[in-house]
This record gives C-alpha cells, structure tokens and sequence, in this order.
C-alpha cells in the first residue's frame, strides 16, 4: 500500500484556475472542474496544489468519473498514476510562472521517459 504524508492545506485560487484551462487529463476536452485528487473532507481543508483537470464525465457525472469508482479503480481504468500528474502539472505550473526553466536536452528526457515507464 502507498503511503501519503500527513496532509497540508494551501490554498492558491490562482493554481486551482489555471488547472481549470487545462484539457481534462483523461479525455482532452476543455471546460473541466478542478478535481482535488487528496481532500480531507471538508473543501476548507483542500490542498489546490494537489489538483488535476478532469471534465464533468470523468470527474462526476460520467459512468468512468473519480466519484463514482473511487480513487484506485481510476487509476486502473485510466491506466493513470495521479500522483505523477499532480506533479507533472506543478511542475508544469512552475516552469510557466517563474520563468525558469532548466535546459534539457533530447537524450535526457528520453532518460526520464524510460524511467517512467520502468515504473508502471
Ligand atoms: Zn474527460
């Protein structure tokens, strides 16, 4: 079983639009809500950086969406890993905002990918 930190509020309105103008992470279409993938109950208690795009369908609605499978079997389903995407899109937020980005070259992301994929 995965284990997660204890979990910590932030709140950043602005993180939580952003992820809004992005394409729903499963099916590509835009006009998604801002799912928060670790939540303690309460939307007080929300964490908006760890956050992914998902359309109405795959959020709530739809006969595949998070809230009606739960967190595990979507995953599964969507052959996802939330935790990476939540990552990916901080990381993704970040270069964006802080006008930083480090100079990759092709071999090293080839590396990364690689990496990944001995993952899954
Ligand atoms: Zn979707």
């Amino acid at each position: 079983m995965k284990g997660h930190p204890k979990y910590i509020v932030h709140h950043n309105s602005r993180y939580e639009d952003w992820i809004r103008k992005k394409p729903c992470l499963v099916c590509g279409v835009v006009d998604v809500d801002c799912h928060h993938v670790y939540h303690s109950g309460s939307a007080k208690l929300r964490n908006s950086y760890l956050s992914v795009p998902l359309c109405r369908d795959h959020h709530t609605m739809g006969r595949y969406a998070y809230h009606r499978m739960g967190h595990r079997t979507f995953e599964d389903i969507h052959s996802l890993d939330l935790d990476w995407e939540v990552i990916n899109y901080l990381a993704d937020y970040m270069e964006e905002h802080d006008g930083y980005r480090e100079d990759v070259s092709g071999s090293v992301q080839g590396d990364a990918q690689a990496e990944v994929e001995a993952f899954s």
